[in-house]
């Protein structure tokens, strides 16, 4: 470590972000880089703190952050972007939108503020590509060993990269227009602009990978074709069955899944034609966002951008707390209240409530009714469970709903039923040790084994399912 008082010498900086004036009239990215005397002084704050919990427990890639500390606060930028590399296939994409569980670990976070470790990866990365450390990794032999992924998600991209850099073939097969799973049609511009994918995915392209978008799996491609064209097959098809709300009035007109407005407008950022007919637009309209999750901040976002009147987030589980409980100590994940860039940017939110019904005039949305709920504790093993408050129903006007209550599962479509593929109780991909779906040859890795997760997980998984794959074909 190089200095050994920076974390008493300086406090952690936070970056600056775009004043909410300006950023909603535009979907682009919200927060600024540190300039790089700024990170170097913020790296100097990592203290050697005998086990690095970042590292160790906080990170699941394990990237290095000690180390890269050290690197940077010598100055040595081209090192710690190198030493970077070798756990992370897509810093730039982590340095932007991961949660940072590496940040909440950090040993500075007992009772203090934690290592600015996320926007160090980003500023160290994006040195990287401005001074062209950043090449594509050319395999130094070709194994002639096929392998065909399915989706092209993080977790697809980092199965790809690892594979092909170990010599082998990849196609990487994508149903959507363009690669990039959720990084591209799903996470909004304002968190993830798509120069930033696109850039990662020359590197891809450079070292040999080649894409096949528009190609559905399983319906367009065969089974039976794939597994006879390649040596193995890994599906990281995502999980992307969504919950939906069975309640009276759901299937009116207006109620829409999260999923159908983040996609189109990532759509319309990318200037494809759209059917005017079918835009969802929040534009002037009272919007209810249910779910109070980050998928539901994202809608929240986007609502604001589109012009909407008012915003209610709506969820059903209470508010959390504003400090860690005693039950959820550091280096543990906190489950404590968080307020988001769209928070900020205008929204009502509700906790603990229950949605009962959406109302009608006309035959188009008006409004919904609610009830509010008290959770009682979790007894014998059983999840906690609610009663509504009698006397707490209340109604809200809105002329557009969107269901953001999270996803079930990977779809049971084609090739989950082709393949006979066996799942387990929640509906994912179930693996063995070797990350081998029950058909052999066939892989699978990301949010359709793990269920609905992170990027960085994703990565992780694909990371790791990759290094089995090159295993497997080297014994064929
Ligand atoms: C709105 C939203 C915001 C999020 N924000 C964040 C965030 O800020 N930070 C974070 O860490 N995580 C975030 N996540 C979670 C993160 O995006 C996912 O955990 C991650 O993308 C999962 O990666 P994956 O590769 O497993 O799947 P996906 O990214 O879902 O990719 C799966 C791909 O497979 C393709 N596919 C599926 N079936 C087929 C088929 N039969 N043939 C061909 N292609 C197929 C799909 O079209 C898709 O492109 C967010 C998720 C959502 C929904
Ligand atoms: S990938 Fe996420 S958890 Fe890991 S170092 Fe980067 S910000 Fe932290």
């Amino acid at each position: 470590m190089g200095k050994t008082t920076g974390f008493l010498e300086h406090r952690r900086a936070f970056p600056d972000k775009r004043p909410v004036h300006e950023r909603i009239n535009d979907f682009s990215e919200i927060e600024r880089l540190f300039d790089e005397r700024t990170l170097e002084i913020q790296a100097s704050r990592c203290m050697e703190c005998g086990v690095p919990f970042c590292h160790s427990f906080g990170c699941p890639l394990n990237n290095r952050i000690p180390d890269f500390n050290d690197l940077l606060y010598r100055k040595k930028w081209q090192k710690a972007c190198e030493l970077l590399h070798e756990t992370n296939n897509f810093p730039e994409i982590t340095g932007r939108i991961c949660p940072a569980p590496c940040e909440t670990a950090c040993t500075l976070a007992v009772n203090g503020e934690a290592v600015t470790i996320r926007q160090i990866e980003l500023g160290l990365v994006e040195q990287g590509w401005k001074s062209g450390w950043i090449r594509p990794l050319l395999a130094p032999f070709k194994t002639g060993r096929k392998i065909a992924v399915i989706g092209s998600g993080p977790a697809g991209l980092a199965v790809a990269q690892q594979l092909v850099r170990a010599g082998h073939t990849v196609v990487v097969y994508e149903r959507d227009s363009k690669p990039g799973g959720l990084l591209r049609f799903g996470i909004p511009d304002f968190k993830l602009e798509k120069w930033i994918l696109d850039r990662r995915l020359r590197q891809l392209k450079a070292e040999g990978v080649t894409f096949e978008t528009t190609v559905c799996a399983g319906s367009d491609l065969s089974v039976k074709y794939l597994k006879r064209s390649f040596d193995a097959i890994v599906l990281a098809a995502g999980s992307t069955t969504p919950r939906d709300l069975r309640v009276p009035g759901r299937d009116l007109q207006n109620v829409h899944f999260a999923m159908d407005l983040l996609t189109q407008q990532n759509h319309l950022i990318d200037n494809e034609a759209i059917p005017l007919n079918t835009i969802i637009s929040a534009k002037g309209k009272n919007v209810a966002i249910i779910g109070g999750g980050d998928t539901g901040a994202d809608c929240v976002g986007t609502c604001r951008r589109q012009g909407a009147k008012e915003i209610f987030q709506l969820e059903i589980l209470p508010q959390p707390p504003a400090e860690r409980p005693e039950s959820n100590p550091w280096p543990q994940w906190p489950q404590t209240m968080r307020t988001g860039t769209s928070h900020e940017e205008g929204c009502k939110r509700f906790w603990a409530v229950n949605i009962k019904e959406f109302l009608e005039k006309n035959n188009t949305l008006s409004g919904l009714r609610a009830v509010a709920v008290e959770w009682g504790l979790s007894q014998e093993g059983k999840p906690p469970s609610f009663k509504e408050k009698p006397g707490s129903e209340f109604t809200l006007n809105v002329d557009m709903a969107v269901l953001a209550m999270g996803f079930i599962h990977v779809e049971h479509g084609p090739l989950v039923k082709d393949l006979d593929l066996a799942t387990d109780s929640r509906g994912n991909i179930v693996l063995d040790k070797n990350s081998m779906t029950s058909h052999p040859g066939v892989f699978a890795a990301g949010d359709c084994v793990s269920g609905a997760s992170l990027v960085v997980r994703a990565v992780v998984d694909g990371r790791k399912t990759a290094a089995m794959v090159d295993a497997y074909v080297k014994k064929l």
